[in-house]
């Protein structure tokens, strides 16, 4: 759950963090450009749920860009890595720019949040899964060894595996990791037409959160990925609270020593399951492949 405060607790909070920090205007994030240059921060992603009309561009720019097919997903998958969520409200809100059509609805992007002390690395044997300075969490299938120790350790259920495939890898969300190296911006924060996302170093998109949360009064005054599961560089605001949309209630402590306390019982129950998992997998593969009982072809 996001950290609460009230408003004032709120502003007094982001105006002591944000002294001296860059604060982004809506514009393309020239800053971000700049630390790319230097390296000197790590990049994070806001998402603005206020600002979100659901139009799904960014899900479709992210399997264009990596060649998946298209066609709106439901969950995360091998071939989704992220995709566009949608909760009813119980009762319709005043909205910020969402038409009229919003009051009843919001929309949000769900992706890897590449935590700061990610639970997936530090729960990985062979570290497949590493956090880079730049700010995405990277993976490099050769390391794998197909355990699934991350996706058990992911507070957010993020990875997923490819079942499917004789050589299967885990698959989730890498930041454009490629793309920022080209000075880029990820594939999703280049397509939103509304300027629901924005790229730039993180303590930057703190203080232009806090700037939109002091700013407008019906946004809900928490910043989801300041402190959950240690600090996040995928970074939410909303005008409608989090535990509202179902966003998951997260310690704000940094995860792994966590993770391995939990996991360090474990790994025998998780192995297990996971050959286990393995096989149904098989079995109903092999099934489709069977003749249809009475011999029809
Ligand atoms: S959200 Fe999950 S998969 Fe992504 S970095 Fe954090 S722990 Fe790893
Ligand atoms: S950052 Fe790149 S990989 Fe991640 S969701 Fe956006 S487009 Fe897809
Ligand atoms: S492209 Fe922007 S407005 Fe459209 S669904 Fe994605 S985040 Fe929302």
């Amino acid at each position: 759950m996001a950290v609460r405060l009230n408003r004032r607790q709120f502003l007094q909070l982001a105006a002591a963090a944000g002294a001296g920090v860059t604060v982004l205007s809506a514009a393309p994030p020239v800053a971000a450009r700049a630390g790319w240059a230097t390296g000197t921060a790590a990049a994070a992603i806001l998402i603005d749920i206020a600002r979100c009309i659901g139009c799904r561009s960014c899900e479709a720019a992210c399997k264009a860009y990596h060649n998946f097919p298209q066609g709106e997903a439901r969950d995360l998958s091998p071939t989704a890595w992220t995709y566009v969520r949608t909760i009813a409200l119980q009762s319709p809100r005043p909205h910020l720019n969402l038409g009229d059509g919003g009051a009843g609805r919001r929309t949000f992007k769900v992706q890897c949040m590449h935590c700061l002390t990610p639970a997936c690395a530090s729960a990985c044997p062979v570290a497949a899964l590493q956090k880079t300075p730049q700010g995405p969490v990277v993976y490099d299938a050769s390391r794998c060894i197909g355990c699934r120790y991350c996706m058990v350790a992911c507070p957010f259920q993020v990875p997923r595996f490819e079942w499917r495939s004789p050589l299967p890898r885990i698959t989730k969300c890498n930041m454009c990791a490629e793309r920022q190296q080209r000075r880029e911006l990820p594939a999703c924060v280049e397509a939103c037409p509304v300027g629901a996302l924005q790229f730039g170093l993180r303590p930057a998109l703190l203080a232009e959160a806090a700037r939109r949360i002091s700013a407008d009064p019906r946004y809900v005054p928490a910043i989801f990925g300041a402190e959950e599961a240690g600090g996040t560089s995928v970074l939410y605001i909303s005008d409608v609270p989090f535990e509202e949309l179902g966003f998951p209630v997260v310690v704000c402590e940094p995860l792994p020593a966590y993770t391995w306390r939990v996991l360090g019982k474990l790994p025998g129950i998780v192995l297990t399951l996971g050959a286990l998992l393995t096989a149904v997998e098989a079995l109903a593969r092999r099934r489709n492949t069977l003749p249809p009982p009475g011999g029809a072809a």
